[in-house]
This record gives C-alpha cells, structure tokens and sequence, in this order.
C-alpha cells in the first residue's frame, strides 16, 4: 500500500545507529527521539555512529527482493569525528561490501553528508567500476542553501546508481536551475551552458515532504506546488510524500490529488526503470 500511504521503501535497514545534527533539517530528528525514548539515547550520545553488525545477517534473511531504507537511525553516511573516523570508514565499507553482496534488493541512501557520499562513491568506481545500479543515492535538500550544497556531489557520482533529492522537511521554497545540472564530459555544474553536450546529468527523482512529529515546522503548500511543476518541467519523476494543511499531516494520495489539483498517477512515480 505504499502507493496511497507515501511510504516508498519496504524495510528499514540499521547496521549503524546515532548521529549529530549538521544542518536545520536535523532539529526535529525523528531517529534521536525514537533512541531517547526507547533507548535511553545511547546511540545518540555524541560519540557515534555505533555499529550492530549482527543487523547485516538481515540482508540474507529477507529472501524476496525489497526496496531497502539503508540507515534511518543515523545518516549512512556520517563518519563521526576525532580519531573515530577510521573505524567508523571500516564499518560503512563492512556495510556497503554486505548490500553489494545482496544484489537482489533495491537500496535507497539517502544522507545529509553528500561530499561525503561522493567520497565512497569515488573508492566504489575504484572498486566495483561504479556504484551498484541497485543503490539509489540521495540528498536531503531542506531549503536552497543546502539543495544547492548537496545536489552538486550528487549529480559528480562515479555511478550508475540512480541519483535522488528529498525536499522533506521542506523548509523553504526552493528553485532547481542550471546549478543542478552537470555535464559529466566536461566535469562541470551548471552544464546548461555546455551547449554542445546533450547528456546532462540531472536528479532521477524527487521526493517531497512536510516535516513530521510534534514540533514539526510550517510547510507551504506553494513551495510544494513550485517543486511538483519544476519536476514536470524537467522531466523528473515525482513523489509527492505527504503535505501540511492547516497544521495537519496528509498522507492519503487521492486527498493529496484533491488538494494540490493534480492527477494522483502524477504525484507518486516511481524513478524510470525502477518500477516496481
Ligand atoms: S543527519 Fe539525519 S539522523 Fe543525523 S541528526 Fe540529522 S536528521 Fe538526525
Ligand atoms: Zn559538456
């Protein structure tokens, strides 16, 4: 029932837990109240991320192949601070060596840290010749200072993965433009004016979404409307999550449909070629 409820993965997956906040999309995170209440807040102590390695042995359980949530209980790509680093470096490959050993799953990354998801993706194309066509390698884009920080590495990827932003919390209006383009012949953002390369390199989805839980921020239903019809435009899949009207969370797609005026077969799609 993904496709009425705006959930777009099937299981989440947390070999590594714990975070610390790095931009304005962290302030309500959900993954540090979850581990105060249930946990004490032991994977939120500042000291993290901390690794549950007996939690890989899930990729081989799950026998049917499912779209994985890789890391909702920290950011896949945080790697800590100090001389934390280097163990922390060897537990995210212990982790990326465990997806790529399952190929029969769809991941879905998606992390706050981008210059440090183009950082991996530089060692992958060393030692795989890419990134997985299965992973689907994401950015949060809160507002525009930080889509336009992130959407650059993004788009840099050695990859053949699919490359995705997700406007949620969305905090702000924001406006995709030739920044968000790149030319991978040239190395060069802002690839709307290599006017002789026709292959630029865009996002292959977008996600949209309010913020969640008690103290969630305002969410306009404009800037959600600017992202829907920028998507269009540009040719991008579009996933409409969910939306805020009058203070209140709307998941029901025909709802959604109802309130933003567009067809609801247009507001859920799936990135090309990873139907489901
Ligand atoms: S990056 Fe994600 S998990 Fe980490 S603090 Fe921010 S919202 Fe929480
Ligand atoms: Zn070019």
């Amino acid at each position: 029932m993904t496709l009425q409820n705006g959930k777009y993965w099937d299981v989440s997956f947390n070999p590594l837990r714990g975070c610390t906040h790095c931009s304005p999309g962290c302030d309500n995170c959900w993954a540090e109240d979850v581990d105060k209440r249930f946990n004490g807040g032991k994977d939120f102590d500042g000291t993290g991320p901390h690794f549950y390695p007996e939690v890989l042995d899930k990729l081989e359980h799950w026998k049917k192949p499912r779209k994985v949530f890789v890391c909702d209980m920290s950011d896949a790509f945080y790697w800590g601070v100090g001389s934390a680093v280097t163990e922390n470096h060897l537990h995210q490959w212990e982790v990326f060596c465990a997806m790529k050993a399952h190929p029969r799953h769809q991941y879905l990354l998606l992390t706050k840290r981008a210059e440090n998801m183009a950082y991996w993706s530089e060692r992958w194309q060393g030692w795989w010749g890419g990134t997985p066509d299965n992973w689907w390698l994401g950015g949060t884009c809160e507002n525009q200072e930080w889509a336009d920080k992130r959407i650059q590495h993004l788009l840099q990827r050695r990859s053949t993965g699919l490359c995705w932003a997700s406007f949620e919390p969305l905090l702000d209006s924001v406006i995709l433009d030739r920044r968000h383009l790149y030319c991978p012949t040239h190395d060069f953002n802002g690839g709307f004016y290599c006017g002789s390369c026709r292959d630029m390199r865009r996002l292959d989805w977008i996600v949209i979404g309010c913020e969640s839980g008690p103290r969630r921020r305002p969410c306009k239903l404009e800037w959600v409307d600017s992202l829907i019809r920028q998507g269009k435009k540009m040719g991008i899949p579009v996933w409409v999550k969910q939306i805020e009207v009058k203070g209140k969370i709307i998941k029901g797609l025909n709802q959604i449909s109802n309130i933003l005026g567009y067809p609801a077969e247009s507001l859920r799609q799936w990135p090309e070629k990873r139907q489901p």
